[in-house]
Protein backbone atom coordinates (compact mmCIF):
# COMPACT_ATOMS: atom_id res chain seq x y z
CA UNK A 1 0.00 0.00 0.00
CA UNK A 2 2.72 2.24 0.96
CA UNK A 3 4.46 1.70 -2.53
CA UNK A 4 1.31 2.36 -4.45
CA UNK A 5 1.02 5.33 -2.63
CA UNK A 6 4.73 6.30 -2.77
CA UNK A 7 4.37 5.73 -6.50
CA UNK A 8 1.18 7.46 -7.04
CA UNK A 9 2.91 10.48 -5.30
CA UNK A 10 5.77 10.19 -7.84
CA UNK A 11 3.36 10.28 -11.07
CA UNK A 12 1.76 13.50 -9.03
CA UNK A 13 5.04 15.26 -8.61
CA UNK A 14 6.06 15.06 -12.29
CA UNK A 15 2.86 16.51 -12.68
CA UNK A 16 3.03 19.58 -11.04
CA UNK A 17 6.77 20.31 -12.18
CA UNK A 18 6.00 19.60 -15.55
CA UNK A 19 4.17 21.51 -18.45
CA UNK A 20 0.50 21.98 -19.57
CA UNK A 21 -1.56 18.95 -21.00
CA UNK A 22 -2.93 18.52 -24.24
CA UNK A 23 -6.21 17.82 -25.04
CA UNK A 24 -7.74 16.88 -28.39
CA UNK A 25 -9.12 20.69 -29.76
CA UNK A 26 -13.08 19.10 -30.03
CA UNK A 27 -12.31 18.31 -25.88
CA UNK A 28 -15.33 18.48 -23.85
CA UNK A 29 -14.83 18.63 -20.43
CA UNK A 30 -17.59 17.23 -18.72
CA UNK A 31 -17.38 20.05 -16.11
CA UNK A 32 -16.85 23.73 -16.56
CA UNK A 33 -13.07 24.70 -16.72
CA UNK A 34 -11.45 26.36 -13.98
CA UNK A 35 -10.29 29.89 -14.71
CA UNK A 36 -8.53 31.35 -11.57
CA UNK A 37 -7.42 34.30 -10.43
CA UNK A 38 -4.95 33.51 -7.88
CA UNK A 39 -2.86 30.47 -7.03
CA UNK A 40 -0.07 29.13 -9.05
CA UNK A 41 -2.89 28.67 -12.42
CA UNK A 42 -4.11 32.13 -12.38
CA UNK A 43 -4.56 33.32 -15.96
CA UNK A 44 -4.61 29.61 -17.13
CA UNK A 45 -7.48 27.46 -18.33
CA UNK A 46 -7.19 24.36 -16.02
CA UNK A 47 -8.66 21.00 -15.05
CA UNK A 48 -8.74 18.82 -12.01
CA UNK A 49 -7.63 15.23 -12.67
CA UNK A 50 -7.89 12.86 -10.37
CA UNK A 51 -5.99 9.04 -9.93
CA UNK A 52 -5.43 6.55 -7.19
CA UNK A 53 -6.47 8.74 -4.30
CA UNK A 54 -4.78 11.97 -5.17
CA UNK A 55 -6.08 15.59 -7.53
CA UNK A 56 -4.16 18.60 -9.09
CA UNK A 57 -4.81 20.99 -11.24
CA UNK A 58 -3.36 21.59 -15.09
CA UNK A 59 -3.35 23.41 -17.36
CA UNK A 60 -4.80 22.61 -20.31
CA UNK A 61 -4.30 22.99 -24.60
CA UNK A 62 -4.76 22.10 -27.85
CA UNK A 63 -1.30 23.50 -28.52
CA UNK A 64 2.31 21.65 -27.64
CA UNK A 65 1.83 19.68 -24.00
CA UNK A 66 4.61 17.98 -22.07
CA UNK A 67 1.80 15.73 -21.28
CA UNK A 68 -1.12 14.42 -23.46
CA UNK A 69 -4.90 13.30 -21.95
CA UNK A 70 -5.86 10.35 -24.34
CA UNK A 71 -9.61 8.54 -23.95
CA UNK A 72 -12.91 9.86 -24.95
CA UNK A 73 -13.68 9.44 -21.18
CA UNK A 74 -15.44 9.33 -18.53
CA UNK A 75 -12.19 7.64 -17.65
CA UNK A 76 -8.77 8.99 -19.22
CA UNK A 77 -4.92 8.13 -19.67
CA UNK A 78 -2.38 10.40 -19.05
CA UNK A 79 0.47 10.39 -21.31
CA UNK A 80 4.01 11.44 -21.44
CA UNK A 81 6.09 11.34 -24.65
CA UNK A 82 4.77 7.25 -24.98
CA UNK A 83 4.67 6.35 -21.69
CA UNK A 84 1.05 6.12 -20.02
CA UNK A 85 2.20 8.19 -16.77
CA UNK A 86 -1.50 8.03 -15.14
CA UNK A 87 -4.29 5.63 -16.15
CA UNK A 88 -7.86 5.09 -14.73
CA UNK A 89 -7.71 8.98 -14.49
CA UNK A 90 -11.28 11.05 -13.85
CA UNK A 91 -12.10 15.01 -14.12
CA UNK A 92 -13.23 16.45 -11.09
CA UNK A 93 -15.86 19.40 -10.58
CA UNK A 94 -14.67 22.44 -8.61
CA UNK A 95 -17.34 24.21 -6.57
CA UNK A 96 -15.43 27.92 -7.38
CA UNK A 97 -11.76 27.44 -8.20
CA UNK A 98 -10.96 24.29 -6.07
CA UNK A 99 -13.04 20.57 -5.76
CA UNK A 100 -15.13 20.98 -2.83
CA UNK A 101 -14.99 24.55 -1.88
CA UNK A 102 -16.34 27.89 -2.97
CA UNK A 103 -12.66 29.90 -3.01
CA UNK A 104 -13.38 33.05 -3.99
CA UNK A 105 -10.28 36.11 -4.54
CA UNK A 106 -11.89 39.43 -3.75
CA UNK A 107 -9.71 41.49 -5.87
CA UNK A 108 -6.59 41.49 -8.01
CA UNK A 109 -4.82 44.68 -8.21
CA UNK A 110 -1.97 45.25 -5.56
CA UNK A 111 -0.13 47.78 -3.60
CA UNK A 112 2.62 44.99 -3.02
CA UNK A 113 4.06 43.46 -6.35
CA UNK A 114 5.41 40.24 -5.71
CA UNK A 115 7.35 39.49 -8.61
CA UNK A 116 6.05 35.59 -8.87
CA UNK A 117 2.24 36.75 -8.75
CA UNK A 118 0.36 37.48 -11.75
CA UNK A 119 -2.79 38.20 -9.72
CA UNK A 120 -2.37 42.20 -10.88
CA UNK A 121 -1.38 41.61 -14.81
CA UNK A 122 -4.79 39.42 -15.35
CA UNK A 123 -7.17 41.09 -17.77
CA UNK A 124 -9.89 42.45 -16.49
CA UNK A 125 -12.67 40.06 -17.96
CA UNK A 126 -11.15 37.46 -15.66
CA UNK A 127 -11.26 38.94 -12.34
CA UNK A 128 -15.44 39.39 -13.10
CA UNK A 129 -15.79 42.74 -10.68
CA UNK A 130 -17.05 40.94 -7.92
CA UNK A 131 -18.28 43.09 -5.52
CA UNK A 132 -18.55 41.54 -1.82
CA UNK A 133 -22.35 41.47 -2.00
CA UNK A 134 -21.93 39.21 -5.13
CA UNK A 135 -19.34 37.02 -3.66
CA UNK A 136 -21.52 36.27 -0.45
CA UNK A 137 -24.44 35.43 -3.10
CA UNK A 138 -22.10 33.16 -5.31
CA UNK A 139 -21.31 31.42 -1.95
CA UNK A 140 -24.76 30.81 -0.64
CA UNK A 141 -26.03 29.40 -4.36
CA UNK A 142 -22.72 27.52 -3.99
CA UNK A 143 -23.47 25.88 -0.88
CA UNK A 144 -26.58 24.18 -2.29
CA UNK A 145 -24.08 21.68 -3.89
CA UNK A 146 -23.98 18.57 -2.13
CA UNK A 147 -20.31 18.75 -2.59
CA UNK A 148 -19.29 22.21 -1.56
CA UNK A 149 -17.70 21.11 1.92
CA UNK A 150 -15.56 24.36 2.49
CA UNK A 151 -15.36 28.34 1.78
CA UNK A 152 -12.03 30.09 1.41
CA UNK A 153 -11.98 33.71 0.44
CA UNK A 154 -8.55 35.41 -0.69
CA UNK A 155 -7.98 39.22 -1.53
CA UNK A 156 -5.63 41.23 -3.23
CA UNK A 157 -4.71 44.13 -1.23
CA UNK A 158 -5.82 47.22 -3.56
CA UNK A 159 -5.95 50.33 -1.00
CA UNK A 160 -4.60 49.27 2.17
CA UNK A 161 -4.66 45.71 4.35
CA UNK A 162 -7.35 47.31 6.51
CA UNK A 163 -9.98 47.62 4.04
CA UNK A 164 -9.11 44.41 2.37
CA UNK A 165 -9.32 43.35 5.93
CA UNK A 166 -12.76 44.73 6.22
CA UNK A 167 -13.92 43.66 3.09
CA UNK A 168 -12.85 39.90 3.84
CA UNK A 169 -14.71 40.36 7.51
CA UNK A 170 -17.79 41.71 5.63
CA UNK A 171 -17.53 38.19 3.29
CA UNK A 172 -17.20 36.07 6.17
CA UNK A 173 -19.45 37.45 8.50
CA UNK A 174 -22.26 37.11 5.70
CA UNK A 175 -21.67 33.69 5.09
CA UNK A 176 -21.31 32.86 8.86
CA UNK A 177 -24.61 34.12 9.90
CA UNK A 178 -25.89 31.68 7.07
CA UNK A 179 -24.28 28.81 7.23
CA UNK A 180 -23.07 28.18 10.98
CA UNK A 181 -20.89 24.95 10.33
CA UNK A 182 -18.85 25.54 7.15
CA UNK A 183 -15.34 25.35 7.61
CA UNK A 184 -14.08 28.97 6.25
CA UNK A 185 -10.99 29.71 5.31
CA UNK A 186 -9.46 33.46 4.90
CA UNK A 187 -6.03 34.60 2.89
CA UNK A 188 -5.50 38.23 4.30
CA UNK A 189 -2.29 40.54 4.50
CA UNK A 190 -2.43 42.25 7.60
CA UNK A 191 -0.54 44.88 9.05
CA UNK A 192 -1.98 45.05 12.89
CA UNK A 193 -2.37 41.88 14.83
CA UNK A 194 -5.80 43.17 15.71
CA UNK A 195 -7.19 42.35 12.20
CA UNK A 196 -6.69 38.40 13.36
CA UNK A 197 -9.03 38.94 15.96
CA UNK A 198 -11.47 41.09 13.36
CA UNK A 199 -11.14 38.23 11.22
CA UNK A 200 -11.49 35.38 14.09
CA UNK A 201 -14.54 37.05 14.91
CA UNK A 202 -16.32 37.49 12.04
CA UNK A 203 -16.57 33.46 11.89
CA UNK A 204 -13.34 32.46 10.10
CA UNK A 205 -11.93 29.21 11.49
CA UNK A 206 -8.50 29.22 9.45
CA UNK A 207 -5.84 31.44 8.04
CA UNK A 208 -3.11 31.81 5.82
CA UNK A 209 -0.72 34.01 6.04
CA UNK A 210 2.40 33.60 3.84
CA UNK A 211 5.64 34.31 3.99
CA UNK A 212 6.44 33.07 0.61
CA UNK A 213 10.06 32.32 1.35
CA UNK A 214 12.30 31.68 4.63
CA UNK A 215 15.28 32.92 2.19
CA UNK A 216 15.91 36.55 3.30
CA UNK A 217 18.04 37.57 0.96
CA UNK A 218 15.35 35.77 -1.95
CA UNK A 219 12.38 38.11 0.38
CA UNK A 220 13.63 41.26 -0.42
CA UNK A 221 14.27 40.91 -3.99
CA UNK A 222 10.53 39.31 -4.56
CA UNK A 223 8.39 40.62 -1.63
CA UNK A 224 10.37 43.75 -1.19
CA UNK A 225 7.43 45.75 0.23
CA UNK A 226 6.46 43.46 2.65
CA UNK A 227 8.75 42.92 6.16
CA UNK A 228 9.44 39.31 6.93
CA UNK A 229 9.42 39.56 10.76
CA UNK A 230 5.98 41.12 10.77
CA UNK A 231 4.47 38.28 8.97
CA UNK A 232 6.56 35.75 10.71
CA UNK A 233 5.32 37.71 14.31
CA UNK A 234 1.47 37.49 12.71
CA UNK A 235 1.81 33.75 12.28
CA UNK A 236 2.84 33.34 15.93
CA UNK A 237 -0.35 35.34 17.25
CA UNK A 238 -2.76 33.79 14.47
CA UNK A 239 -1.72 30.56 16.13
CA UNK A 240 -2.90 32.20 19.78
CA UNK A 241 -6.08 33.21 17.93
CA UNK A 242 -7.22 30.46 15.74
CA UNK A 243 -5.04 27.92 17.34
CA UNK A 244 -2.27 25.13 16.78
CA UNK A 245 -2.68 23.35 12.83
CA UNK A 246 -5.46 26.04 12.14
CA UNK A 247 -3.01 28.70 10.90
CA UNK A 248 -0.97 27.70 7.83
CA UNK A 249 1.81 29.74 5.46
CA UNK A 250 3.22 29.42 1.94
CA UNK A 251 6.32 28.51 1.09
CA UNK A 252 7.35 29.05 -2.44
CA UNK A 253 9.96 26.76 -3.80
CA UNK A 254 12.49 27.06 -6.85
CA UNK A 255 13.57 30.61 -6.53
CA UNK A 256 17.13 29.65 -5.59
CA UNK A 257 16.92 28.82 -1.98
CA UNK A 258 18.29 25.46 -0.49
CA UNK A 259 16.04 22.62 0.80
CA UNK A 260 17.90 23.57 3.87
CA UNK A 261 16.21 27.14 4.13
CA UNK A 262 13.16 25.49 3.20
CA UNK A 263 12.88 22.88 6.32
CA UNK A 264 14.41 25.86 8.45
CA UNK A 265 11.11 27.77 7.26
CA UNK A 266 9.09 24.99 7.85
CA UNK A 267 10.31 24.15 11.05
CA UNK A 268 10.58 27.54 12.29
CA UNK A 269 6.85 27.72 11.65
CA UNK A 270 5.85 24.21 13.17
CA UNK A 271 7.30 25.09 16.41
CA UNK A 272 4.52 28.14 16.33
CA UNK A 273 2.24 25.51 15.68
CA UNK A 274 1.66 26.95 12.02
CA UNK A 275 1.59 24.17 8.92
CA UNK A 276 3.47 25.19 5.92
CA UNK A 277 2.21 24.61 2.33
CA UNK A 278 5.18 24.47 -0.24
CA UNK A 279 4.55 24.90 -3.16
CA UNK A 280 6.35 24.91 -6.13
CA UNK A 281 7.03 27.92 -8.22
CA UNK A 282 5.58 27.85 -11.87
CA UNK A 283 6.69 30.28 -14.24
CA UNK A 284 4.32 31.96 -16.82
CA UNK A 285 4.24 34.56 -19.68
CA UNK A 286 3.47 36.98 -16.92
CA UNK A 287 5.93 35.96 -13.92
CA UNK A 288 8.75 34.98 -15.98
CA UNK A 289 10.37 38.50 -16.70
CA UNK A 290 9.96 40.18 -13.55
CA UNK A 291 11.21 36.65 -11.88
CA UNK A 292 14.23 36.56 -13.98
CA UNK A 293 15.07 40.06 -13.27
CA UNK A 294 15.18 39.73 -9.80
CA UNK A 295 16.79 36.33 -9.41
CA UNK A 296 18.62 35.46 -12.27
CA UNK A 297 18.24 31.93 -14.15
CA UNK A 298 15.92 29.70 -11.89
CA UNK A 299 16.45 25.66 -12.13
CA UNK A 300 13.07 24.26 -12.66
CA UNK A 301 11.70 22.12 -9.62
CA UNK A 302 12.42 18.45 -10.08
CA UNK A 303 9.58 15.61 -9.15
CA UNK A 304 12.77 14.03 -6.81
CA UNK A 305 13.26 17.80 -5.23
CA UNK A 306 9.27 17.90 -4.67
CA UNK A 307 9.00 14.92 -3.06
CA UNK A 308 11.99 14.64 -0.76
CA UNK A 309 10.94 18.12 0.76
CA UNK A 310 7.30 16.66 1.32
CA UNK A 311 8.81 13.55 3.01
CA UNK A 312 10.71 15.68 5.25
CA UNK A 313 7.80 17.85 5.78
CA UNK A 314 5.31 15.43 7.09
CA UNK A 315 8.62 14.18 9.44
CA UNK A 316 8.70 17.50 11.11
CA UNK A 317 4.83 18.10 11.32
CA UNK A 318 4.94 14.78 12.97
CA UNK A 319 7.76 15.52 15.08
CA UNK A 320 5.48 19.12 16.57
CA UNK A 321 2.31 16.67 16.66
CA UNK A 322 1.00 18.69 13.51
CA UNK A 323 -0.78 17.57 10.68
CA UNK A 324 -2.36 19.03 7.21
CA UNK A 325 -5.73 17.13 8.32
CA UNK A 326 -6.28 20.12 11.04
CA UNK A 327 -7.11 22.20 7.91
CA UNK A 328 -10.67 22.03 6.09
CA UNK A 329 -9.86 24.81 3.79
CA UNK A 330 -7.96 26.36 1.34
CA UNK A 331 -4.65 24.37 -0.15
CA UNK A 332 -3.93 21.70 2.02
CA UNK A 333 -7.52 20.47 1.75
CA UNK A 334 -7.90 21.12 -1.96
CA UNK A 335 -4.37 19.32 -2.38
CA UNK A 336 -4.35 20.40 -6.48
CA UNK A 337 -1.07 22.38 -6.19
CA UNK A 338 1.19 20.49 -3.91
CA UNK A 339 2.72 17.37 -2.57
CA UNK A 340 0.41 17.44 0.67
CA UNK A 341 2.53 15.58 3.78
CA UNK A 342 0.16 12.76 5.47
CA UNK A 343 -2.65 13.18 2.57
CA UNK A 344 0.07 12.36 -0.44
CA UNK A 345 3.11 11.29 1.35
S1 LIG B 1 0.61 40.59 -1.84
FE1 LIG B 1 1.96 39.83 -3.45
S2 LIG B 1 1.25 37.70 -3.83
FE2 LIG B 1 -0.38 38.77 -2.75
S3 LIG B 1 -1.74 39.56 -4.37
FE3 LIG B 1 -0.30 41.20 -3.79
S4 LIG B 1 1.35 41.01 -5.28
FE4 LIG B 1 0.21 39.07 -5.31
S1 LIG C 1 -4.10 23.96 -3.96
FE1 LIG C 1 -4.67 26.03 -3.34
S2 LIG C 1 -4.04 27.39 -5.03
FE2 LIG C 1 -4.07 25.26 -5.81
S3 LIG C 1 -6.13 25.03 -6.73
FE3 LIG C 1 -6.23 24.29 -4.63
S4 LIG C 1 -6.91 26.02 -3.41
FE4 LIG C 1 -6.17 26.81 -5.37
Amino acid sequence: MEADRDLIARKKAILLAGGPVKVPKDFRPPFPVSRSTAGPGAGSTAIVLAFGGTRLKKAITTGEGEFTLAGSGPRYTIMRGNEVLAEDVDIKPTVAHAPGQAFFNLDTQCIYHCKFCTSPVLDERLTKGLDPDKVVAMILKAAERPDMGAVAITSAVVKDPQSTVDKLTYVVSMVREKLPSVPIGVEPYIDRLEQVDQLKRAGADEIKLNIETFDREIFTKVCGEQDLDRILEAIAYAVKVFGRGKVTSNIIVGMGETDENVLDGVETLAGMGCVATLRPLRLNDMNRGPMTEALGRLEPITPERMLSLARQHRAILERHGLSSYTLHTMCHECGCCDIVPFRDI
